[in-house]
C-alpha cells in the first residue's frame, strides 16, 4: 500500500495541476447555482482516484486507509477546493453502509455514490424534532413488503437535486421513543413525495421541507435493524461531527487570507488583537485536530464546538475588517448571513457542550423533561 506521505505528495501535486477546476468554497451547504459546477468536480476527483479513497476497492473505492483521506483533506483544503461534492452521500450514507448495510444494500447504492451519480439528502429534522430528534413523528408503517410513509421533513440540504436519500421515521409507534425508529434509504422520486424549497436569509434557498403521502418504499430498503435505526442514526451524525471538524484545514486557509487582510491596511489594536486571536485558537484546534487523529468520535463534539463557533467569529472579524460596505452585499455579508448556520447544523453548539458535559467530562446529566 502506497504510505500516506506519498499519497500526500502525489494528492498536492495533482492539485497544483488540476485545483483550478474546482468550484470555490462554500459554506456548510452547496449554494443551488454550484451544484453542476461540484459534481463536475467530484467526478474529475473520481476519476484521479480521490474519493472513496478508504472505502473497500470491492465498492468501487481505493481500499487505503482513513489517514489517507484526512491527508487528501488536508491538500484540498490547502488548495482551497472541496475534498468532495455531496457530504451526506459520501460521508454519511456511505458510513451507515459501510456499518450496516446488506452486500446488496451497498453494491446497490456505493459504487454510484463515489461517482457522484446519486446524489442523497439526509431527512432526519422535524418541525418537532431537531435537537430532540427522537421525537420525530413521521411514520414508516410495514405492510407486507413495503414501508407507507407519511409526515413531513425540514432543513433539508439539497432535496431539490438529490436522487435518493436516508430517513428516520417512526415504526413502532408503542415503543419508548428511541426504541420505535428505523433508518431507510429511499428514492426522493417516489410518487407522494412532495419538496418545497426554504429561503433563508442569505436570499438563497439551499434547504427544502419534504412532505410525505402515502410514500411507498420497498422493505428491503431498510438499513440495520427493524425499530433500531437510533443507533444507526447516532453512528451517521458521529460521522458527521468528525467530518465537521476536519473542517479545521479549511479554517486554516481563511486565516491565511484575514491575516493577508491585515498586511494591506492600517488596524486598530483591538482589531489586531481579535485577529491575533482567532489566529492563535485556529492554531489550537490545529494541534487537537492532529492529536485525535482521522477517527470520528464523540470527541468531534470538541472540534464540531470549536469550529464552528470559531468560523461565526471570523465571519464577524471578517465583515468588521471589510468596514460597513460588508453588511450590504457581497462575500463578507454574505459569509457573516450564513455563519449562524454552522452553529446549528449537524447538532447546534448548546447540544455539543451537553455532550462533552455529559460524555466527555462525566458531569451530571440534564434534567430530561
Ligand atoms: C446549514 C444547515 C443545514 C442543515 N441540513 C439538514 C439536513 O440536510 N437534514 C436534516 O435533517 N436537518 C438539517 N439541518 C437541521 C439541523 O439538524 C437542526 O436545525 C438542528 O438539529 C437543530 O434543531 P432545530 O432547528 O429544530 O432547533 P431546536 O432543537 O428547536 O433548538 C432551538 C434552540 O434551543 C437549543 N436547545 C435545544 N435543546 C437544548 C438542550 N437540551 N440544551 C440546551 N439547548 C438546547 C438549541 O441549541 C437551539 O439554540 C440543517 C441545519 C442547518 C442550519
Amino acid at each position: 500500500m502506497i504510505s500516506v506521505d506519498d499519497f500526500q505528495l502525489g494528492a498536492a501535486a495533482w492539485l497544483a495541476e488540476h485545483g483550478r477546476h474546482g468550484p470555490p468554497d462554500y459554506g456548510a451547504i452547496c449554494p443551488p447555482d454550484l451544484v453542476d459546477r461540484g459534481v463536475e468536480w467530484h467526478r474529475r476527483i473520481h476519476a484521479a482516484g480521490y474519493a472513496g479513497i478508504h472505502w473497500p476497492s470491492r465498492h468501487g473505492g481505493r481500499g487505503l486507509t482513513i489517514d489517507h483521506n484526512a491527508a487528501w483533506q488536508l491538500e484540498a483544503a490547502r488548495a482551497g477546493v472541496p475534498a468532495a461534492f455531496n457530504m451526506v452521500g459520501l460521508v454519511l450514507t456511505a458510513g451507515a453502509l459501510l456499518s450496516y448495510g446488506t452486500e446488496e444494500q451497498q453494491h446497490a447504492h456505493l459504487p454510484s455514490t463515489v461517482s457522484a451519480d446519486r446524489l442523497w439528502c439526509q431527512l432526519f429534522s422535524e418541525p418537532g424534532a431537531g435537537s430532540d430528534l427522537a421525537s420525530l413523528a413521521t411514520r414508516a408503517d410495514l405492510d407486507g413488503d413495503r414501508f407507507v410513509v407519511n409526515g413531513q421533513k425540514v432543513w433539508c440540504s439539497g432535496g431539490r437535486y438529490s436522487q435518493w436519500g436516508i430517513l428516520l421515521a417512526r415504526t413502532d409507534h408503542e415503543a419508548r421513543t428511541h426504541d420505535g425508529i428505523s433508518f431507510l434509504v429511499i428514492d426522493m422520486g417516489s410518487p407522494g413525495i412532495d419538496v418545497r424549497p426554504l429561503r433563508q436569509m442569505t436570499g438563497e434557498a439551499e434547504f427544502d421541507e419534504v412532505f410525505f403521502t402515502d410514500v411507498e418504499v420497498p422493505a428491503t430498503n431498510l438499513l440495520g435493524p427493524l425499530h433500531a435505526g437510533w443507533g444507526v442514526a447516532m453512528s451517521v451524525l458521529t460521522s458527521e461531527r468528525g467530518h465537521i471538524g476536519t473542517a479545521v484545514v479549511g479554517l486554516e486557509r481563511r486565516l491565511e487570507r484575514m491575516a493577508a487582510i491585515a498586511d494591506g491596511r492600517e488596524l486598530d489594536p483591538i482589531e489586531r488583537q481579535r485577529l491575533a486571536e482567532l489566529i492563535s485558537r485556529g492554531q489550537a484546534y490545529r494541534a487537537l485536530a492532529r492529536r485525535q487523529g482521522s477517527g470520528a468520535t464523540t470527541a468531534g463534539s470538541l472540534m464540531k464546538l470549536g469550529i464552528s463557533e470559531m468560523s461565526f467569529d471570523t465571519a464577524i472579524l471578517r465583515g468588521a475588517l471589510a468596514g460597513p460596505a460588508a453588511v450590504l452585499d457581497g462575500p463578507d455579508a454574505s459569509g457573516m448571513l450564513a455563519a449562524p448556520g454552522g452553529r446549528i447544523a449537524g447538532g447546534t453548539s448548546q447540544v455539543q457542550r451537553n455532550l462533552i458535559g455529559e460524555r466527555l467530562l462525566g458531569l451530571p446529566r440534564e434534567p430530561r423533561a
